[in-house]
């Protein structure tokens, strides 16, 4: 795609790279207050202003050409730094993601994230400054909200965000430590069934009973799973069944969210979901309205990016895991993943029986263990990114890789 790496007089890549180690080293306080401030503000999908303000303010106070909002998305952001010009290649981009969870906080550690990778932005930006017309790449920082709901990733590739990159990157908090692991496709759907209230003794004959298509059609969902191959996942809440038990429940609701192995095995799944919730509707006599989200991509792996991860992470003595194949979630990065190279790893802040969406977790995501980890993965983004723009043919061989596995 681009020539990479081709600089006038050679630099020293290892030396660059102990230099932003160093880097990151002098940045672990506002890592620190960073990491800590988000998780304090702890802000859900597409409410992360104060986040993306703080990480924003910050690229912008260090020279970066900061974009609030893109996409549509006011929390979103892209902060360039491009000394050779807008088209410059390679061009690198580093993820943050800042959303909490709904009542849990964060959880899943995304404070963690956007400290990693700002702070990577911030110590490359050091380190590359230097080097002058030596250094023709392009760093971007970009802010990506929603990531536990609604893919704020998902618009932004909508959009063609990362259309003149090579690469995207963040690493994920995690129990375990893994260059990548493989993720499903997804989508979430919420059922609403209309029926007609009715006195439940009195005049029950009156109603339609929209809880009856609510179970109804969740026992149609666990039928329809002995026929579905071993990737697919299927599982729902009931998130409104009625109001009181001498009432004839006029509406009820259930929320479900489809996973397959990619998105071509997704869709047919879900028109078979779609058919058990239109049977028992019919069953029922009720209306049925369905809200479909945004379709999270399966994640395609990059062997390139991951293996330059891999010996950057042994130069820090860190080991890394096969990722464990049972327990795949799914993730905005996906989407990300199918439009270029993306390398997505793990690095553990808590034991596994503390996974991420747990209180514990939450907590491990300002532990000490959990800050520590977040420079570790800011000096191995740093790395890896330093890879990209200095070593011969990386860039090539990472776009190889990504259309062998997009022709499977
Ligand atoms: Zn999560
Ligand atoms: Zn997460």
């Amino acid at each position: 795609m681009s020539p990479g790496g081709e600089v006038g007089t050679a630099v020293d890549l290892a030396e660059l790279k102990a230099r932003a180690e160093r880097a990151v080293d002098q940045l672990a306080g506002p890592l620190e207050e960073v990491a800590r401030s988000v998780h304090a503000y702890a802000e859900t999908a597409f409410r992360e202003e104060r986040s993306a303000r703080l990480l924003a303010d910050r690229l912008e106070a260090a020279g970066f050409l900061v974009t609030r909002g893109l996409a549509g998305m006011p929390t979103a952001f892209r902060a360039d730094w491009r000394p050779a010009g807008a088209n410059a290649r390679p061009a690198v981009a580093l993820l943050c993601e800042y959303d909490a969870l709904p009542a849990l906080g964060h959880a899943c550690g995304h404070n963690l994230i956007a400290a990693a990778s700002l702070v990577a932005g911030l110590a490359l930006r050091k380190v590359l400054e230097p080097l002058g017309d030596r250094f023709r790449g392009r760093l971007s920082v970009f802010g990506t909200p929603a990531e536990e709901e609604g893919g704020g990733k998902i618009i932004l590739v909508e959009q063609e965000a990362f259309r003149e990159y090579d690469a995207a990157m963040m690493f994920h908090p995690a129990t375990q430590n893994a260059a990548g692991s493989d993720a499903l496709a997804c989508v979430d759907v919420r059922y609403r069934f209309h029926g007609r209230a009715a006195h439940a003794s009195a005049a029950p004959q009156q109603g339609i009973n929209a809880l009856d298509a609510v179970l109804l059609f969740y026992d149609a969902v666990n039928a329809l799973r002995q026929q579905t191959s071993p990737s697919a996942r299927l599982h729902g809440i009931i998130t409104r069944g009625g109001d009181a038990p001498n009432v004839i429940p006029d509406l009820a609701e259930t929320t479900w969210i489809v996973r397959e192995r990619d998105v071509e095995s997704l869709l047919p799944l879900l028109e078979r979901v779609h058919a058990c919730a239109r049977g028992a509707a019919e069953a029922t006599g009720c209306r049925l309205e369905a809200e479909q989200g945004r379709i999270y991509a399966e994640r395609v792996p990059n062997a390139v990016l991951e293996s330059a991860f891999a010996r950057n992470a042994a130069r820090l003595g860190l080991r890394l895991e096969e990722a464990d194949p049972a327990g795949s979630g799914s993730s905005d990065i996906g989407n990300v993943s199918r439009v270029l190279p993306t390398l997505h790893p793990y690095l553990a802040i808590a034991p596994v029986d503390q996974p991420n969406h747990s209180r514990a977790f939450a907590e491990a995501a300002v532990s000490p263990r959990g800050l520590a980890v977040a420079r570790t993965a800011a000096k191995l983004l740093a790395a890896t990114a330093l890879d990209l723009f200095f070593e011969p043919g990386l860039v090539d061989a990472a776009w190889r890789d990504f259309r062998a596995r997009r022709r499977r």
